[in-house]
């Protein structure tokens, strides 16, 4: 079941890799199907050799349907931020290194570029260190998310997430270009320029011309 979503979810996690935002099996990739059902990387397996039906199938409770591996090691709290955050389909956890050390000396990325307001939808919050591979991961991501694509959790990586695929892995990797600009604006010593309330908005308004019709 659901072939070419699970083909979808490997070139996500390609695709992560590619970008740096994980090495060897680190991360996961998840995606709720429109019955509920969520499909899941399996835990510590590399993604180059990974095969559609590794992906495992499990109901919203965690209750395998369809697979042998084992689910990710965070499954109970990528779960969690399904339950609790409907609009999301498709979660990307991420080590990606830039956000990483931008957890280590801020407590968010603000909406401090046209790319950050237009990919990430604002300012992007650093949620607290909590342990990995349990449920207080997620609690934590429901609790600090803000409107924006994604949260970074201190000490450790990025839940980045979207309606579908594209627009996780866009808010990805958009996030770890944005982290390496602050970062660099902060190595500097001098103040970072803050963006108003008020040129967020226009910049978030809706203006009709961006790729192709
Ligand atoms: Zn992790």
């Amino acid at each position: 079941m659901y072939e070419k979503e699970r083909q979808e979810l490997i070139d996500c996690a390609l695709s992560m890799e590619a970008h740096g935002l994980i090495v060897q099996s680190g991360g996961n990739v998840s995606r709720r199907m429109p019955c509920g059902n969520i499909l899941m990387t399996p835990s510590a397996m590399a993604y180059g050799s990974m095969d559609p039906e590794d992906l495992v199938l499990m109901d919203p409770d965690g209750k395998i349907i369809e697979g042998t591996r084992r689910p990710s090691s965070d499954h109970q709290a990528l779960l969690y931020i399904f339950k609790h955050m409907p609009r999301v389909n498709v979660i990307l956890h991420t080590h990606q290194p830039y956000a990483v050390a931008l957890s280590l000396v801020a407590d968010e990325l603000p909406a401090c570029t046209t790319t950050l307001i237009d990919e990430l939808q604002g300012a992007v919050p650093v949620a607290p260190f909590t342990r990995s591979s349990d449920e207080g991961m997620g609690i934590s991501v429901v609790t600090h998310c803000n409107g924006s694509l994604a949260v970074i959790l201190k000490h450790h990586g990025v839940m980045a997430y979207g309606k579908d695929p594209e627009q996780a892995l866009s808010a990805a990797i958009y996030l770890e270009e944005g982290c390496k600009g602050y970062l660099a604006a902060l190595a500097t010593g001098r103040p970072v320029a803050r963006l108003s309330a008020e040129q967020v908005a226009a910049e978030s308004q809706e203006r009709g011309y961006y790729g192709q019709p």
